[in-house]
């Protein structure tokens, strides 16, 4: 497995790739790699013939209050899996490789981040795409692969490949759980015990929400206070952020929750910030 921080080298061998006639297929990651990052490279394995994994924790989709600095970092550990899981390349740069201090170019989305996620955290998107495409730019793949526990990013992705007439073709994997149903998520190393007991319950008051509208179509308003009540039951932990129902491919919000709809969440619990999702 080749380890590149240095953006040249990296453009170089994946030119010398393409040269050869192979394919490319990345899978960008902010590292701290668990079993979610691992189904994405066996797709991305299945996708192409030489895999190059990111390791960025991306400053810029950050906001001042958020955990930048207190996000898990193991480099040594990512890797250790990346050689594991086949890896053929892992590209880790250094944030001042990435950004210039007069850095003043970004991509912006400017409908999709009007729900979900980017209601509570402006620039995140920004930021996303901006990297998102430095990295295109820089790996040049044929193919990238992203989490559907992301939702919200794999439809900001998919519109910017769209409008801006990148070359990649964008391919999502479900989200990877844990037996008790919680999304995989690096933050999950930071939930105490008691968190760790009580986070599962995101996903169980999902399913509730897709049982309660299987049967018949229901109020946003009825699957927000079914979500809610299983949440709040676990105690004090947590506080909901938002719970949404929306059109899967716009991400507008409907008001009635059929087969089809998206209801995506995102709850604080302890200081950790959680997000899951489903469609009905
Ligand atoms: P992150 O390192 O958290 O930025 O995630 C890198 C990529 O892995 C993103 O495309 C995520 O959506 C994806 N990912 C993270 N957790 C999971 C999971 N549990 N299942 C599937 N994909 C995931």
């Amino acid at each position: 497995m080749r380890n590149f921080a240095s953006i040249p080298a990296m453009r170089r061998q994946a030119q010398a790739w393409r040269t050869e006639g192979l394919t490319i297929a990345l899978v960008p990651t902010m590292g701290a790699l668990h079993e979610g990052h691992a189904a994405l490279i066996r797709t991305a394995r299945r996708q192409a013939d030489k895999v190059v994994a990111s390791i960025f924790v991306n400053p810029i989709q950050f906001g001042p209050d958020e955990d930048f600095v207190r996000y898990p970092r193991d480099m040594k550990t990512d890797r250790h899996l990346c050689r594991a899981w086949g890896v053929d390349a892992v590209f880790a740069p250094a944030a001042r490789a990435m950004y210039a201090n007069d850095h003043s170019v970004f991509v912006e989305e400017t409908a999709l981040r009007r729900t979900l996620c980017g209601r509570t955290r402006p620039g995140h998107f920004r930021g996303v795409a901006t990297v998102v495409l430095k990295l295109f730019n820089i790996v040049a793949p044929h193919t990238a692969v992203f989490g559907q526990k992301d939702f919200q990013q794999v439809a900001v992705v998919q519109r910017l490949v769209r409008d801006l007439n990148v070359p990649v073709a964008i391919v999502a994997v479900p989200t990877v759980r844990e037996k008790d149903g919680l999304a995989i998520s690096s933050r999950n190393a930071r939930l105490t015990s008691e968190q760790r007991r009580i986070a599962p319950c995101l996903w169980a008051a999902l399913q509730a929400a897709r049982r309660l509208c299987r049967a018949k179509p229901r109020s946003s308003a009825a699957v927000g206070k079914t979500i809610r009540k299983i949440i709040r039951a676990q105690g004090a932990y947590s506080a909901v952020e938002y719970i949404e129902t929306v059109c899967p491919r716009t991400l507008h919000p409907v008001q009635t929750v059929k087969q089809g709809t998206l209801i995506a969440l995102a709850v604080q619990i302890g200081d950790v910030r959680l997000i899951d999702n489903l469609v009905v």
